[in-house]
């Protein structure tokens, strides 16, 4: 019989060619922790296929690495006898091998995947509804870099520098960790690549960001080198490491170590994203959303970006505060980068989480917020001791982002449904309506008038999902979130009639179409019975005239939906040319 350890260590480069050991040593790899399996020639797992095609070249690159031997696993990619990750050499060796690459995406892109699954609590599908994302490593000569959902695949440019040198997007952790979110976050909320209002095409900008820019920090390599200090921390055993008091407060954070890890490959060839560093010289301002720069998607969802990472240094000096110091006003630099650690993986899940709570459609920034809080209200109801709630409230706020006006209790959470004697639950099956999307829209269309969901237009439960996580007290809390959505292409007669939008906006007439969304999720508790129902109406006059007003505004109400293809494509590239 086979069996396989949970986890197996892959060699990956720890955040991207341009982090290096004091500034200008060797770069700093990792080997990091990749859920086991026994993988195939790519490397191809169960959700992840490499596929290495390089159109530009019309060539594919043959993967001739071995994964394991019998039942003991390899990575092709351990330094040899008698090297170390750090060696230059080593380094050189392994960055010219095109396998290395394949490896390095493969790695990232299940460890992304990984930290949706266990914030959720459940398998998390692709949006193509395949199980394998394929993944082009050296996919064409440009400085590029993109989730295409036409082709169910993740796409990795490289360009050439100055001095002729080829800078490889597979290789940065940042690029392909938020490519691979792209991805997840389209397979659990596929509408929120419609035209929308200003949110919600930055939302997805700035949620791929703040998995990226999070997610490094559960590397203590990276946090060690970003603090200046050697990337190897000392073991059991091993004389401590200390680090100046005045090296981790918020300002230093903020100047150091943020500023430092934000800089990114091909920063120095004018063709880098750049956005940490971005979104770090961001500074709180409750009114930088009505600026006019700031309805552009990627400028907007840095403002997302910069709110979480300042709550993310809110969190982490905190909890340094908490640790000792030794009498020269010095910390133990070990407990120093695993508080970083702790606060930045449980933000991150605080933010994963999140995407429970959230509209189906049409979101925006203050319903993330809103879903944040109630989620993390709902898993861990005592907050006293680090606050995360309130600090992130509070830093929302220094960025103008606040739960939506007089939708949400004292504390910014979503309000518990409170028309449960409205309900019929009588001719529901309880256990089928958790995992069978028709029984549970039997539910939605017998009590849509206590959920006020509206007949018109086109409805559909888009899925049922259990999730099932455990509480800080080790307790099993178990939730059923049944997600459904409504469309209809209402003419602007129907605009006045059923959503009495009068007068019609400017631009508008009578015959006027357009594409309006709405739909909500239900949270159903572990007895079965609605918790939460967390919605934006089709019906509602008001939102819907605001974002026809956006759309026009923008140009984008007469385009239909992009190619999915094209579309993150030139986001992208746009981006990249910045
Ligand atoms: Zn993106």
């Amino acid at each position: 019989m086979t069996i396989l350890p949970p986890v197996r260590k892959l060699t990956i480069v720890a955040k991207d060619p341009g982090l290096r050991i004091g500034g200008t040593g060797p770069m700093v790899f990792a080997q990091v922790d990749v859920p086991a399996e026994i993988l195939a020639p790519g490397p191809t797992g169960y959700r992840i296929k490499v596929v290495d095609y390089n159109a530009t070249e019309r060539r594919a690159y043959a993967d001739r690495k071995r994964y394991q031997d019998q039942l003991e696993l390899l990575d092709p990619f351990v330094p040899g006898a008698g090297e170390t990750l750090d060696d230059p050499g080593y380094q050189a060796r392994v960055l010219a091998d095109p396998n290395f690459h394949s490896q390095n995406c493969y790695a990232i892109a299940m460890r992304t995947l990984g930290l949706f699954e266990r914030a959720l609590g459940r398998r998390v599908s692709w949006s193509s509804g395949g199980h394998q994302l394929h993944v082009a490593p050296h996919a064409f000569a440009l400085a590029n870099a993109f989730y295409s959902e036409a082709d169910r695949a993740l796409m990795f440019g490289y360009f050439f520098d100055s001095e002729g040198k080829p800078i490889f997007t597979a290789l940065s952790h940042d690029i392909v960790a938020h490519e691979t979110t792209h991805a997840v976050l389209d397979g659990l909320r596929s509408r929120y690549t419609e035209p929308s209002g200003p949110d919600q095409s930055a939302f997805h900008e700035g949620l791929a960001d703040i998995v990226a820019i999070l997610s490094i920090f559960s590397l203590r390599e990276v946090v060690a080198a970003g603090l200046g200090k050697p990337p190897r921390l000392p073991g059991p055993g091993e004389p401590m490491m200390l680090i100046a008091a005045e090296g981790v407060t918020a300002h230093a954070i903020r100047h150091s170590i943020l500023l430092g890890i934000g800089a990114e490959i091909g920063l120095t060839s004018g063709a880098g994203r750049g956005a940490l560093r971005q979104s770090v010289r961001i500074r709180p301002d409750p009114e930088i959303l009505d600026r006019p720069h700031m309805a552009e998607p990627h400028n907007r969802g840095e403002v997302l970006v910069a709110a979480t990472m300042h709550a993310f240094v809110e969190l982490w000096t905190g909890r340094i505060a908490q640790l000792g110091t030794f009498r020269d006003s010095t910390y133990n630099l070990a407990a120093v980068v695993d508080e970083g650690v702790k606060a930045a993986s449980q933000l991150l899940q605080m933010a994963i989480r999140a995407l429970d709570y959230c509209p189906p459609t049409d979101i925006d920034f203050g319903q993330f917020l809103a879903a944040m809080l109630t989620a993390d209200r709902e898993l861990v109801p005592d907050d006293s001791r680090f606050g995360y709630r309130g600090t992130v409230k509070a830093s929302f706020a220094a960025f103008g982002i606040v739960p939506p006006v007089g939708q949400c209790d004292a504390e910014g959470c979503w309000p518990r449904f409170d028309r449960a004697d409205q309900l019929t639950y009588a001719r529901s099956n309880a256990e089928a309506m958790t995992r069978d999307v028709d029984e549970s829209f039997r539910f939605l269309w017998e009590n849509r008038d206590a959920l006020s969901i509206s007949e018109h237009g086109y409805t559909e439960v888009v899925s049922v999902d259990p999730s099932l996580r455990v509480d800080p007290d080790g307790i099993p809390f178990r939730e059923t979130i049944c997600q459904y959505i409504q469309m209809a292409h209402f003419f602007g007669a129907e605009l006045q009639t059923l959503l009495r939008i009068k007068p019609l906006p400017e631009g508008f007439t009578t015959r006027t179409s357009a594409d309006l969304f709405g739909g909500g999720v239900i949270i159903f508790d572990q007895y079965g019975r609605v918790k939460y129902h967390i919605a934006n109406c089709l019906v509602d006059g008001p939102r819907q005239r605001r974002r026809l007003e956006y759309l026009r505004d923008t140009g984008q109400l007469r385009g239909r939906r992009d190619d999915a293809r094209s579309r993150f494509a030139n986001l992208h590239l746009a981006r990249m040319e910045d």
